[in-house]
């Protein structure tokens, strides 16, 4: 647990929570009771009402029941397994493509079954695909849920329904400890007494609570929680501040001797961006305080060489470099670079990730602390205690919105030096608005790389209904013959890695009987670390042409080679995610490059106009903006996950309108109330402190 944490009520003290499933609970960032209690939902399902089959609309989520006619496993190109409905008014086929033996065997003709889904057009009439649902006998009485049901960010192996109800649980622990009894707000709009009856109302919205209020986060409950988050990030963003002023940075003033030897060896001249940011870095490194600069730059802009750059100046003045990545992937990937490029320079890079043998890790960590290595590379197994550097004089880390603050921070201590503080460089491709770092985003300077090398052409975009699947199919094998390179990204199926592994595994056998003249490779989330490696390195290679994988490749993945991907199901990403996607391709200079979006129909109006955002143009900061539009209220998961931050609840373009208010209850508690502060920021970005402990 992090330190100086006053309560401490583990979430084992939960009916039902053991080890195993409170291991399973640290990756959703839930150690203690309270932790469970502040997970919520990102969105909500109304299961309170049956809908007749013969009069239920297509395209909306709702709940349907009736009998089982028929369930059999048939083959049409791949494996599903087909259930026959029928309620009295109407007929609805249950398909499922990924499926055990022991599901099929419970969905016995004769038997009831209610399904919560969206219905869609099949080729026998109304259909729905992977529904939820409940099997029970012909006359056995099944209740009807009489609240709205909140759906929670989960991971693999646990349950909607195990963990709505340990949330359950912890929320009536948490009214038996008194504990979230503390109201601190001076005015209070929505008539909840303090912080529990909110988050419980939150939890369990009775049926007629507005859906609409709720999805676009406009309900009292949720502006009061939405508000003391943002209280807490300012605090916490005003705490970095001050920390840093109080520092001194490490001394990193001559400017690095070996520049020119690295820029001679790149094979490319810096664009004129990335010049001028590259002056702003250095114009950073004379000063006395630590630099905290964010780099903005959008995809493919190259932000990896600017991040050389500093590198190197560190090591010139004899300091180390910290450099963490989000993912093995890129960490790897950068290595390869930086090593390529520094080695001839004898300066030496060095790569730890959480899974290196307990023999390199010794010898990296030793390397380390004698300041025989340089640069040390890695995903957040840099954050651990025993990486201990010798002297750092600056960290980075690339695709900062996979890291909280806190994370920022513990990287920071790293220093060992309470009065001095390394230089720190954050690089995203996420455009952040310039009010938003200001206030909420901790107060860094910002830089931005505007311009992309040049001779890169736009990546041209299309879409196409899944009905033309096979013409795809053979389009890409007329590419790859033709000693180009390809990705097939299959994209999420539920929330859950497993079926998305699964459906990308299911595509990789379809993809190489079909095409056996093209070499195809297979990458998803859950493969080892080895295995995926080797797969994109052959990629990289060209050993293989086509590349099935997962959106695991999302982030940073280099290989200029590539110039066609598909993107299967688009219409289940957002925007920032697409366009992510989009820019592992468009890499090599005059070179087209093409992005297919293959869309299963009907589409929504959102999905429809997304899709065409991306047909029209490339411009990250133009699709950032439209991104933002289109949620409108809504999709904080969304948002969460493409990062703008690490956010439990509030949206700081959403919510806009309580920004001021939030700014000036920050400032009154900072003055005031320094222990108020502290258990704020706690509460909501303190969970993340200690993922280095876990
Ligand atoms: P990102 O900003 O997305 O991290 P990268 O740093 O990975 O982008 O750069 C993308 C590609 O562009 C790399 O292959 C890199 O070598 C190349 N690149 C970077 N800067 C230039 C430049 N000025 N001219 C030509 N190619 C460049
Ligand atoms: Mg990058």
């Amino acid at each position: 647990m992090p330190e100086g944490k006053e309560k401490n009520h583990p979430i084992q003290n939960i009916r039902g929570v053991g080890p195993k499933i409170a291991d399973t609970l640290s990756n959703l960032g839930i150690y203690q009771v309270e932790d469970a209690v502040f997970h919520l939902p990102y969105k909500y399902e109304d299961r309170t009402n049956l809908t007749p089959i013969g009069d239920a609309p297509y395209e909306t989520p709702l709940l349907v029941e009736g009998e089982i006619v028929k369930s059999t496993v048939v083959f049409r190109g791949r494996r599903m397994l087909i259930t026959e409905i029928f309620d009295g008014t109407g007929r609805l086929t249950m398909r499922m493509f990924h499926f055990a033996f022991a599901q099929h065997k419970n969905l016995k003709e004769g038997h009831r079954i209610r399904c919560f889904g969206t219905i869609r057009h099949g080729p026998k009439g109304k259909e729905m695909i992977h529904p939820q649902y409940q099997v029970f006998s012909k006359d056995e009485e099944v209740e009807i849920e009489d609240h709205l049901t909140p759906i929670y960010p989960s991971t693999s192996n646990l349950q909607q329904g195990r963990l709505r109800k340990l949330i359950q649980g912890s929320i009536i622990y948490c009214q038996k400890n008194n504990l979230l009894k503390e109201n601190w707000e001076t005015e209070d709009e929505g008539g909840f007494k303090d912080l529990l009856s909110a988050l419980t109302f939150i939890h369990n919205p009775p049926t007629e609570t507005s859906l609409e209020l709720l999805s676009s986060g406009q309900h009292p409950a949720q502006r009061k929680l939405i508000k003391e988050e943002l209280v807490a990030h300012i605090l916490c963003s005003g705490m970095l501040k001050r920390e840093t002023e109080l520092r001194k940075s490490p001394l990193m003033q001559s400017a690095s001797r070996q520049e020119n030897l690295l820029l001679g060896s790149l094979g490319f001249e810096l664009t004129n961006a990335q010049t001028r940011v590259w002056d702003e870095i250095k114009q950073d490194f004379e000063k006395e305080t630590p630099m905290r600069r964010l780099l903005q730059g959008d995809v493919g802009s190259g932000k990896t060489v600017i991040a050389a750059l500093a590198t190197l100046q560190a090591s010139d003045n004899s300091l180390q470099t910290a450099f963490m990545c989000p993912t093995e992937i890129l960490a790897e990937q950068h290595y390869e670079n930086m090593t390529q490029w520094f080695t001839d320079l004898g300066i030496k890079v060095d790569l730890l990730l959480g899974s290196t043998k307990a023999k390199d890790r010794k010898r990296i960590l030793s390397d380390l602390q004698s300041g025989k290595t340089q640069v040390l590379l890695g995903t957040h197994a840099l954050f651990q205690k025993d990486v201990i550097f010798k002297s750092v004089g600056l960290t980075i880390i690339d695709e900062q919105h996979r890291f909280g603050v806190h994370q920022r921070f513990t990287l920071l201590e790293k220093g060992g030096d309470k009065e001095k503080s390394p230089h720190q460089l954050i690089m995203t491709a996420t455009p952040i608005p310039r009010t938003l770092s200001m206030t909420v985003y901790g107060a860094l300077d910002t830089s931005i790389i505007d311009e992309l090398p040049p001779g890169r052409r736009p990546v041209e975009t299309t879409s196409r209904p899944n009905s033309m699947r096979s013409k795809v199919i053979k389009r890409i094998e007329e590419v790859c013959l033709d000693g180009q390179r390809v990705y097939w990204v299959c994209t999420l199926i539920e929330d859950s890695d497993e079926l998305e592994a699964q459906a990308a595994e299911e595509l990789f056998k379809e993809i190489s009987k079909e095409v056996p003249k093209v070499k195809t490779g297979l990458v998803h989330g859950r493969l080892k670390k080895e295995e995926k490696d080797k797969v994109i390195n052959r990629f990289r290679k060209g050993d293989i042409q086509l590349l099935v994988c997962t959106t695991v490749i999302e982030v940073g993945v280099d290989v200029p080679e590539a110039t066609l991907m598909i993107i299967e199901n688009p219409e289940r990403l957002g925007l920032a995610q697409l366009h992510q996607l989009r820019g592992r391709v468009g890499r090599k200079a005059d070179t087209d490059s093409h992005c297919l979006l293959l869309f299963r129909e009907p589409l929504s109006e959102l999905a429809k106009e997304r899709i065409s955002t991306m047909e029209n143009t490339n411009d990250g900061f133009v699709i950032a903006e439209k991104d933002l539009e289109l949620r409108g209220g809504g999709d904080i998961h969304g948002l969460r996950q493409s990062g703008l931050m690490n956010l439990k609840i509030a949206n700081p373009i959403r919510d806009s309108d309580l920004l001021e208010s939030a700014q000036q209850e920050a400032l009154l508690i900072a003055k005031t109330n320094e222990l108020q502060a502290r258990s704020l920021i706690n509460r909501w970005i303190g969970a993340r402190l200690d993922y280095s402990d876990s």
